[in-house]
């Protein structure tokens, strides 16, 4: 099946044929003038090879690619897609009875560039950034709800925060299908209360999962600071796994009510271990006593969401990161992440190696960390690693 035409100049079809699924409009001679915004297209080479189809955007990606052949973009398209990832996902153990929270597709990683969905239980958070995954959006919400052993229920759509040219593609956050049924999600046997209505992103970050898991191993009569703690995920993990005690910090107030709930909800009012503040990170760290923890986690919201505010961006990794490594005591351990995707691993090491020889502490490096399977990276498209942590051991 071809759609409307896309023809690239001559040699712009080199990263294309590598699989790498964005056209730039800088790569563009020619294009059909009737092409509409989110609009399927039919991408040739300058002598006429068909190279693949997709949706077409304003901007300076002008095409995503969805196929690097003919194949139809129709409802068993996206059902195939879907299965595809739902059946990785499976194949990975991240559904079981213990865990029903995972990200089913993350956009370039999963073919499907422009869609994110996240899985709570029975509810599907779907996500669009590109026009035309926000036209595909029912076809693709009652795709969710055929993928294999019914798992998907409700289709929550939240596109207000992540689609560009918002007035004219009339976004929406609603259920297209079904409606609330259970906002409570397991991970790896603990239980979260997961808010996408008001919350950011699909209202979780599941993306941490493992770094979480590999926290409570590090956590027994720790005392533990969680910093940018959101829903709590961190200092969940770190009181199951026999913390002295968890304080969490975040400057929204809400985040940190949500923190409060999350931990009440997975232990006993009489436990006592956890405290939560409502304060700016940068400032508690200023206030804090030296020695008073043995591990923190420092997870910022992305300091860099774009590449122009990369230097302000490694500033920020560099300071935050040696206010922490200044007072935390010694025999410590640090988890440090960063998850703007404009920062790259090295960059960012960078950024924490400055701030250790700052502090002048003896600092070594006990794990490099990532984000999970269910975050998959595109071989072909290497921007889609974002999430880069360091564990380190800090004398
Ligand atoms: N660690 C979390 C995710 C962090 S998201 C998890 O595992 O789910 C980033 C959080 O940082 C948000 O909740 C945001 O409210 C908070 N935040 C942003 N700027 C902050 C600041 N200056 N001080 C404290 N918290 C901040």
């Amino acid at each position: 099946m071809t759609y409307k035409t896309v023809t690239l100049k001559r040699g712009k079809e080199e990263s294309l044929e590598r699989f790498h699924p964005w056209v730039f409009s800088g790569a563009i001679a020619a294009a059909d003038e009737t092409i509409e915004e989110g609009e399927l297209v039919t991408v040739y080479t300058h002598d006429g090879k068909l190279v693949g189809n997709g949706h077409s955007q304003i901007g300076s990606i002008a095409v995503r690619m969805l196929t690097f052949d003919d194949t139809a973009i129709d409802e068993a398209f996206y059902e195939k897609r879907l299965c595809d990832a739902y059946r990785m996902r499976q194949n990975l153990g991240l559904q079981r009875e213990d865990n029903n929270a995972f990200r089913l597709v993350h956009g370039e990683g999963d073919f499907l560039p422009g869609l994110v969905v996240d899985i709570y239980g029975p509810t599907a958070v779907m996500q669009a950034h590109s026009p035309g995954m926000h036209f595909a959006r029912n076809i693709i919400a009652k795709a969710l709800t055929r993928l294999p052993g019914g798992i998907v229920r409700n289709v929550y759509y939240k596109s207000e925060t992540t689609l560009p040219y918002k007035a004219q593609l009339d976004p929406m956050n609603d259920y297209i299908i079904g409606s609330m049924e259970n906002d409570e999600a397991l991970e790896n046997g603990l239980r979260f209360h997961v808010d996408w209505l008001k919350g950011q992103k699909t209202g979780f970050f599941v993306d941490q999962r493992e770094n979480r898991s590999l926290l409570e191993h590090y956590s027994k009569g720790r005392r533990v600071l969680n910093m940018f703690c959101y829903t709590g995920g961190f200092s969940v993990y770190a009181l199951r796994g026999g913390a002295e005690l968890v304080h969490s910090v975040d400057s929204s107030a809400k985040a940190v009510r949500l923190t409060d709930d999350n931990v009440a909800l997975n232990f006993a009012p009489e436990d006592g271990r956890h405290k939560s503040f409502a304060e700016d990170a940068f400032k508690f760290l200023d206030n804090m006593e030296a020695g008073a923890y043995d591990l923190i986690i420092l997870d910022p919201p992305a300091f860099a969401k774009h590449k122009s505010a990369l230097r302000n961006a490694l500033v920020g990794y560099r300071r935050l990161n040696a206010k922490a490594l200044e007072k935390i005591a010694p025999g410590s351990i640090l988890f440090t992440f960063s998850c703007s995707q404009a920062v790259n691993k090295e960059q960012f090491r960078l950024a924490v190696f400055s701030a250790a020889a700052q502090t002048r502490r003896k600092v070594r490096i006990l794990h490099q960390l990532t984000q999970p399977a269910d975050h998959p990276i595109n071989i072909y498209h290497p921007e889609g690693e974002y999430l880069k942590g360091l564990v380190l051991y800090v004398e």
